[in-house]
């Protein structure tokens, strides 16, 4: 089966003004792309997304929030839930990002309970998953990234609304992209994983991202491996030339 490939721009905790956010959409504007060749997804900050959605959407991409509660609508303060995101037409959420896990303590249950509300809602999820540095120094790798997903498979019942981003946490924000063989071989091992846990249709159309230190000039050769669908991007997907890795991957 050939996987249409998925480009996501996660702009974290940034830019600084809505203004930056704005100025940003519109420099995109310049350099267009085929929709139906790559399917975009940018998540904005909570508080840009709703001023830059209807831009955003102008140049055919889709948004995506960051984060998503695990509770139900009532006395959460601070958060929102998957049917919000639906009401807002807000089509897809990140869960279990690493600086979710590492910095605000998320759990694989916690990312269960994220998924089953997407699920229940009909969101499409961002689902990241990915080793520490001393995970694949110690040969870890594919059993870390197996249990992030055991974690949330029993959860699952349309595999339509899930991409997998494989995010190497060494890799994340430091420059030191994996290589194009370091990414396939987890990448497969991934999809092998979802053979044998899901089924053999599942795993041969789940799309699965690399993100990590991914830039407009190493986009291109990682996009030649067969278990490499698109990229989850972060500090180059803030760049006027984001738009070189939507357009490497078409
Ligand atoms: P990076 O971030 O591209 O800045 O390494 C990727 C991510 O956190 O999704």
């Amino acid at each position: 089966m050939s996987r249409k490939p998925i480009v996501g721009g996660n702009w974290k905790c940034n830019p600084a003004k809505l203004a930056d956010a704005k100025a940003l959409v519109e420099a995109w504007k310049e350099k267009g792309f085929d929709k139906e060749k790559v399917d975009v997804v940018i998540a904005p900050t909570a508080l840009h997304l709703g001023h830059v959605k209807t831009p955003l959407e102008g140049l055919g991409m889709a948004v995506c929030a960051q984060n998503v509660g695990k509770n139900d609508m009532g006395a959460f303060t601070g958060e929102w839930t998957a049917a919000h995101l639906q009401d807002m037409e807000v089509g897809y959420t990140l869960i279990g990002h690493s600086e979710r896990r590492s910095k605000y303590g998320e759990t694989d249950e916690d990312t269960a309970l994220k998924v089953e509300k997407c699920q229940e809602a009909g969101l499409k999820v961002i689902f990241c998953i990915g080793e520490l540095l001393e995970e694949r120094e110690s040969g870890k790798t594919d059993e870390v990234n197996k249990r992030q997903l055991a974690a949330i498979i029993p959860k699952v019942k349309n595999w339509d609304l899930i991409v997998i981003a494989y995010e190497p946490v060494w890799a994340i924000g430091t420059g030191k992209v994996a290589t194009p063989d370091q990414a396939e071989e987890t990448q497969a091992a991934i999809r092998a994983y979802l053979k044998e846990a899901v089924s053999a249709e599942v795993a041969d159309k789940v799309r699965i991202q690399y993100g990590g230190s991914v830039t407009p000039e190493n986009c291109k050769e990682l996009i030649t491996k067969p278990n490499i669908d698109g990229f989850l991007v972060g500090g180059a997907s803030l760049k006027p030339s984001f738009m070189e890795i939507v357009t490497a991957v078409q």
